[in-house]
């Protein structure tokens, strides 16, 4: 049988990001972002090999912009596409796999909408347009939450009354998990232990950030909640903060419910508290320059990540390793630094030499000799997503 390809499709509510995976080759046959679908400024960007190329797309819709798409991936495949896989950020709890896309599953997808209002309808979007260009083709759906179905009851459950829980499903999903899943795996390989009988604590810090608690494969604890917003401080998103902020902006400031969303999911984290920047990068360079909000940001995004870590090992028999990934994880070796230097409890020292050296997108050990495993893993969601619609065409 010829190596198989798959097209990996992330749809947000303006842009579709897509891959075109083959599965003997690591690198991506075809990649490419459509944005600002729906305005007069919508484009389709694609990089085939080492070409790049561009295009305008007034006003297209996801169905445009993925019928553009389609000769694309047809000419780099060959006219041999096998299958499609889709990210779906929210799978309540009525998915724990990956699952293949039909009449049922779509509905039950429609359905966890209400937990996910920003982004499942978003990922329907590009399902609902995919299924209409390719009708015969299996296609796939790939959850963030659905690794951490194995969270137990005591790690998933807010303590709060039990309805809230039955009837209306308000409990801790997690995100990430993808992610999560695909570096912890990667990172047994990497350390000659099996992923069936070890103990990983992951920190996936890109954009959004979360921490996660893995024995034998298995998520155990994460960051994440009801939804994205809880735990970490992200990009632009405040992480924890205490729930009553909400009650006391709407007594004190008379701000609506709407504007305290955006305040804690626009508007904070990174960019909040540095007034200057939600991405780590420019933060990093000011604080080079002295800039006082660079610095404290963080300050912040470190401890708090290391108390998040710290948390995450109540979950675990033993520690195998910490796995840093994410565009942060993978790249700051001053965050990678700062947060294992509030770790020394659990044992964990850095080789800071090591924690220089690691060139973008390749994995390394960066722990000093002695002490527990820090390793860095690249992620790479979509070919996670690759391989679990591979397993589910064969199934
Ligand atoms: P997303 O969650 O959107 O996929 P990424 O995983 O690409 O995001 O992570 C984006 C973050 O990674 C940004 O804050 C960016 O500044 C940061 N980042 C990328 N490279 C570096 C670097 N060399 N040093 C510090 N931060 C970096």
């Amino acid at each position: 049988m010829p190596a198989r390809n798959i097209l990996v499709i992330n749809c947000g509510s303006s842009s579709i990001k897509f891959a075109l995976i083959n599965e003997a080759h690591s690198d991506f046959v075809l990649s490419g972002l459509a944005e600002r679908l729906g305005s007069p400024d919508a484009q389709l960007h694609w990089q085939r090999g080492g070409e790049k190329d561009s295009l305008i797309l007034p006003n297209a819709d996801h169905r445009v912009a993925l019928a553009q798409v389609l000769p694309l991936v047809q000419s780099a495949a060959g006219g041999q596409l096998h299958g499609i896989g889709h990210r779906v950020v929210h799978g309540g709890e009525h998915f724990t796999a990956a699952c293949r896309l039909d009449a049922l599953s779509l509905s039950a997808i429609r359905a966890t909408a209400p937990l996910a209002p920003l982004h499942n309808p978003a990922n329907l979007l590009g399902i609902e347009a995919a299924i209409k260009l390719f009708p015969n083709l299996t296609q796939v759906a790939v959850f963030d939450t659905a690794f951490h179905q194995t969270l137990p009851e005591h790690a998933y459950r807010y303590a709060l009354p039990e309805y809230l829980y039955r009837e209306h499903g308000v409990r801790r999903y997690g995100f990430h998990g993808t992610s999560h899943r695909y570096v912890s795996q990667r990172a047994a390989e990497l350390a000659g232990l099996p992923i069936g009988n070890s103990s990983w604590l992951v920190a996936h810090l890109g954009n959004g950030c979360s921490t996660c608690a893995i024995v034998d494969g298995q998520s155990r604890d994460t960051s994440m909640g009801l939804t994205p917003l809880e735990g970490l401080v992200m990009g632009t998103r405040s992480g924890d903060v205490d729930p009553n902020l909400h009650s006391h902006l709407a007594r004190t400031l008379g701000w609506s419910l709407e504007q305290i969303d955006t305040l804690l999911n626009k508007d904070s984290g990174l960019l909040g508290l540095s007034g200057l920047s939600n991405d780590m990068r420019s933060l990093e360079q000011a604080r080079e320059q002295g800039h006082a909000g660079a610095t404290l940001a963080i300050e912040v995004f470190c401890y708090r990540l290391a108390k998040s870590l710290a948390a995450m090992s109540c979950a675990l028999p033993q520690l195998d390793g910490l796995i840093f990934t994410g565009g942060i994880g993978e790249n700051s070796p001053l965050i990678r630094s700062k947060t294992v230097a509030h770790l020394q409890l659990l044992g964990l020292a850095l080789d800071e030499q090591a924690n220089v050296s690691p060139v973008r997108g390749a994995s390394g050990a960066i722990h000093a000799p002695g002490h527990p495993r820090v390793l860095v893993v690249p992620t790479n969601e979509e070919h996670q997503i690759a391989l679990d619609t591979l397993e589910l065409l064969e199934a």
